[in-house]
């Protein structure tokens, strides 16, 4: 089963996917994850795209599409995967779609995690992770960005009559049980 977890910066994709790997044992594949781990052991790609997460902005299409393609070829992801932060632009689903065409496997769900804007900026600011692009101006681009880039995403996969809205506030039990009912 192939899940897309949608939603903007700080509507809980991480802990909500956390969930549904065990639920449905099937692994995550989170590109800001991958990212986040390249950063930190300094591979080529880490050193590429350090300066682009610390700004908020978006690592280009090209790379994600070539990294996602790439760690989909390991078999832990015979059975599918909960995607988390992919696919973030119109272009990624796109060549997302055609990847799995190309496998004989489709996108089976899209969650979109509905969060408004207010409490987003209230969750990162007090989730304390640490991370280099949680600053008051990281945060701001990558709203920014989520609008402009990554919300057309959530069209793109309404046309195609996917997508399950998921009210995203609440405790993360009452959210987790919202997608289990969405998606039996
Ligand atoms: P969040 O959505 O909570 O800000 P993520 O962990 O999903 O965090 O992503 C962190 C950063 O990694 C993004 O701001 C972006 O720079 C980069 N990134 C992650 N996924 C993608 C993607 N699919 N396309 C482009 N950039 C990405």
């Amino acid at each position: 089963m192939n899940i897309i977890l949608f939603g903007p910066p700080g509507a809980g994709k991480g802990t909500q996917a956390e969930l549904l790997i065990k639920e449905y044992s099937i692994p995550h594949l989170s590109t800001g994850n991958i990212f986040r781990a390249a950063i930190k052991n300094e591979t080529p790609l880490g050193v590429k795209v350090k300066a682009i997460l610390d700004a908020g902005e978006l690592v280009s299409d090209q790379t994600v599409v070539d990294l996602v393609a790439e760690e989909l070829e390991d078999e832990k992801y015979a059975n599918g995967a909960v995607f988390d932060g992919f696919p973030r632009t119109v272009v990624q689903a796109e060549a997302f779609d055609a990847l799995l065409v190309k496998k004989g496997s489709q996108v089976d769900a899209f969650i979109s995690l509905e969060v408004p804007e207010e409490e987003l900026i209230k969750r990162i600011l007090s989730r304390g992770q640490g991370r280099t692009d949680d600053t008051e101006e990281g945060i701001k681009n990558r709203l920014e960005v989520y609008h402009n880039e990554t919300a057309p995403v959530l069209a793109y996969y309404k046309t195609k009559g996917q997508v399950k809205e998921i009210d995203g506030i609440g405790t993360i039990d009452e959210i987790f049980s919202r997608i289990k009912e969405a998606l039996s």
